[in-house]
């Protein structure tokens, strides 16, 4: 199964797509998380990325769309994926719609506020990219999972959160309509726990 993972920054779509992955048995694919290693190796696209990502601003399509396509021709992908963060913008849905047979595409719904309030509140491990956040972890600064130390991204600050917002408005919410025409889209209350949140997605996609 083919899925897209579609919402505003804070809606939860890491968490419910390591979730989902485990259940379909498909590789989960981040654009983010590929854009984050790259930097923390430093990279020539990560150097390049950088100052972009910690704006809250997106990398620019050609890049974005070539990083999704060199990944899913690798053979994990042949029985399909969980896309996380990609598509964002209409030439992003376009390139892939050319290349792949999307099944769903899983919109997760939620309120700004709430985004806003799980977005600066996350902290991330430095080691292997877990989140957590401080409303469940209060002040701890080790992540529980792998013992690698807990981090604010530079895109998490509510500076870079508001432009992030700004840019999902602008160039990502328009995909919600383009993949309901499809119909694709499965709307998802993404306001409530993550449990409850991912029932909610498998027993869409089970239909
Ligand atoms: P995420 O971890 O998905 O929130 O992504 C973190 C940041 O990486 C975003 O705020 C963007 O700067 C960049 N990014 C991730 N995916 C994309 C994409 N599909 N297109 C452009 N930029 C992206």
């Amino acid at each position: 199964m083919k899925l897209i993972m579609l919402g505003a920054p804070g809606s939860g779509k890491g968490t419910q797509a390591k979730k989902i992955v485990e259940y379909l048995k498909v590789p989960h694919i981040s654009t983010g998380e590929i854009f984050r290693k790259n930097m923390r190796e430093n990279t020539p696209l990560g150097i390049k990325v950088k100052d972009i990502i910690s704006e809250g601003r997106l990398v620019p399509d050609d890049i974005t769309i070539q990083i999704v396509h060199e990944r899913l021709i690798e053979p994990d992908c042949k029985k399909g994926f969980v896309l996380d963060g990609f598509p964002r913008s209409l030439p992003q849905a376009v390139a892939l719609d050319s290349l792949h047979k999307i099944d769903y595409v899983i919109n997760l719904d939620v309120e700004n506020e709430i985004v806003i309030a799980r977005t600066t509140g996350r902290r991330t491990c430095k080691t292997c990219g877990t989140m957590f956040n401080i409303h469940e972890i209060g002040g701890e600064i080790v992540c529980a999972k792998c013992g690698g130390e807990l981090y604010i991204r530079t895109d998490d600050t509510l500076e870079a959160v508001l432009e992030r917002l700004e840019m999902y408005e602008e160039k990502t919410r328009p995909l919600v309509q383009y993949y309901a025409k499809q119909g694709k889209l499965v709307n998802i209350n993404a306001d409530n726990e993550p449990d409850k949140v991912y029932k909610a997605i498998i027993e869409a996609i089970k239909k």
